[in-house]
C-alpha cells in the first residue's frame, strides 16, 4: 500500500475512484455539489506531483447507457471547482477512451462516462427475465464475471496507478472500487476522503474521549439495529430521536398515537442490553405532533401542530418533531460529552413545520464542537440536514458515506478498504 502523501506522480497517470454520484435537478443542473467539492484535495495532490488524472465514478442507477444519467452533466461543475477544462470520454472503456487516456499529459483531467452503463461494474447480470431458472442466473452471474475482468483489464490499462478516493461506494465490491486494485499491487492508495473518513470512523469508535454521546434518529429502527447493538459497546449516552424514537416510548408503556411505530419487543431488548452495559439512553419527553397526515406534510400543507408529553400523545396524533423539553435536556448531555455521533435527523426536518428540533441539535453539536468536542456526522439525511443548516463547517467531520458509514462502524471490514490495505 502507498500513501498519497509520499507518492510519486511525476508523469504518471493516475486512474482515481471518485464519488460523483451528485444530485441532479430536472435541468440535469448539480444540486449539491458537496461530493465533487470534497475530491478537490486529491485532484490537487495528484496534479502538484505531475500526474495526470483518469476519473472514474458512477451516477445514479442507470439499468444500461441512458442520457439522463450522463456524467457530462457535472463538467460544468467540475470545472468551476478544480478551475481547468475536463476532457470526456463518452464510453467508459472504448477506443476513444483508452486514446485520450494514452494522449494525457501531466495535469490534465480525463473524466471517463458512468461506469454503470456497464453491468461489469457491479458485477451482477442485468435483463434477466423474470422467470430465468437458477441454472440461468448462475449462468449469466458467471458470464457477468468473467466479463467484469476483462472491463477491469481494460480500465486498468489506461493508468500507473490507483487511488480509490470513493468513501460512499467502498462496502462495494465493484469492479472500479476493489477488483482493479489487484492490478496495481505497488501502486495503490486511498485519496484524502478516504483517509479522512477511515480516521474519524476510527477516532469515534475505537479512541473516543469520554462522555462519548450517540445521537440517533430517523424514520427507522428495523435499518439501524447492528449499529444501536455496536453503540452500546462504545458509548456512555445514547439520544434517541426521529420516528424511531416511538417504538421505544410504546415498548415503556406510552400512547404514541398513530406515530411511527416497528418491533416493540426489539425495542425492550435493546433498553435492557443498554441497561446492562450501563449506556444512559435519553427519549424525547414531548413531542410536536399533527393530526394531518403524512403526504399533507410533505406536501407542505399548513398543518395544525400540538405539542404533546411523549407518554400521552392522543389517538389519530403523529409525532413528527422532538419538543423543546427533549431538546434542552439533550442539549445538556450532548454539551457535557467529549465526543458526538450524528445520525439520522430527530424530526421530519425536510419540512419547515418540523425541522425546528433537528436545526437545534444541529446547533448544539455545532456549539459542543466549539467547545472542544470530536464530532462527526453522518448518515445520510443527518448529512442532509447538516448542509441545510449550513452548519458542515462547524462539526469536525462530515462524513460522505451512508451505508458505508454505518457498515465500517458496525465493524464490516469494507471490501473497497481491504483491497487497498492488503
Ligand atoms: P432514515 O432513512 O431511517 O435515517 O430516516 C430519515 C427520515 O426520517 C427523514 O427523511 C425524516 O424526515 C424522517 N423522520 C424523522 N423523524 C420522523 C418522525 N417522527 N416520523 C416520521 N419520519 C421521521
Amino acid at each position: 500500500m502507498q500513501f498519497i502523501d509520499k507518492y510519486n506522480f511525476k508523469n504518471k497517470r493516475v486512474i482515481v475512484r471518485f464519488d460523483f454520484n451528485v444530485p441532479l435537478n430536472k435541468e440535469f443542473q448539480v444540486t449539491d455539489d458537496t461530493r465533487i467539492r470534497a475530491a478537490v484535495p486529491t485532484i490537487k495532490k495528484i496534479f502538484a506531483g505531475g500526474g495526470s488524472i483518469i476519473a472514474m465514478s458512477h451516477l445514479g442507477r442507470p439499468k444500461g447507457v441512458s442520457d439522463n444519467f450522463s456524467l457530462k452533466h457535472i463538467i460544468p461543475v467540475l470545472e468551476k471547482l478544480i478551475g481547468q477544462k475536463v476532457l470526456f470520454a463518452g464510453d467508459c472503456v472504448g477506443n476513444e477512451a483508452a486514446e485520450m487516456a494514452k494522449n494525457l499529459k501531466a495535469g490534465e483531467f480525463l473524466l471517463l462516462e458512468n461506469l454503470r452503463f456497464y453491468e461489469e461494474e457491479e458485477g451482477k447480470p442485468r435483463n434477466l427475465p423474470a422467470d430465468a431458472s437458477d441454472d440461468e442466473k448462475s449462468a449469466a452471474k458467471k458470464t457477468v464475471k468473467e466479463k467484469q475482468k476483462q472491463f477491469v483489464n481494460r480500465l486498468a490499462s489506461f493508468a500507473d496507478c490507483y487511488v480509490n478516493d470513493s468513501f460512499g461506494t467502498a462496502h462495494r465490491a465493484h469492479a472500479s472500487t476493489t477488483l482493479i486494485a489487484g492490478n496495481f499491487p505497488n501502486d495503490k492508495m486511498f485519496g484524502y476522503i478516504m483517509n479522512g473518513e477511515i480516521e474519524a470512523i476510527e477516532k469515534v469508535m475505537n479512541a473516543p474521549e469520554r462522555p462519548f454521546t450517540a445521537i440517533l434518529g430517523g424514520s427507522k429502527i428495523s435499518t439501524k439495529i447492528p449499529i444501536i447493538e455496536k453503540l452500546l459497546d462504545k458509548v456512555n449516552n445514547l439520544i434517541i430521536g426521529g420516528g424511531m424514537g416511538f417504538t421505544f416510548i410504546k415498548a415503556l408503556g406510552g400512547n404514541i398515537g398513530c406515530s411511527l411505530c416497528e418491533d416493540v419487543e426489539l425495542a425492550k431488548k435493546i433498553l435492557k442490553a443498554a441497561d446492562e452495559k450501563n449506556v444512559k439512553i435519553y427519549l424525547p419527553v414531548d413531542v410536536c405532533a399533527t393530526r394531518a397526515s403524512f403526504d399533507e406534510v410533505m406536501n407542505g400543507a399548513a398543518v395544525d401542530v400540538q405539542v404533546f408529553d411523549i407518554y400521552k400523545i392522543p389517538e389519530g396524533f403523529q409525532g413528527l418533531d422532538a419538543g423543546m423539553q427533549s431538546i434542552d435536556i439533550w442539549k445538556n448531555v450532548l454539551f457535557a460529552s467529549k465526543t458526538i455521533l450524528w445520525n439520522g435527523p430527530v424530526g421530519v426536518f425536510e419540512v419547515e413545520t418540523f425541522a425546528a428540533g433537528t436545526l437545534a441539535i444541529g446547533k448544539a453539536v455545532a456549539e459542543a464542537t466549539g467547545k472542544g468536542a470530536y464530532s462527526l456526522v453522518g448518515g445520510g439525511d443527518s448529512v442532509a440536514a447538516i448542509n441545510k443548516f449550513n452548519l458542515a463547517s462547524e462539526v469536525s467531520y462530515v462524513s460522505t458515506g451512508g451505508g458505508a458509514l454505518l457498515e465500517y462502524m458496525e465493524g464490516i471490514e469494507l471490501p473497497g478498504v481491504k483491497a487497498i490495505k492488503e
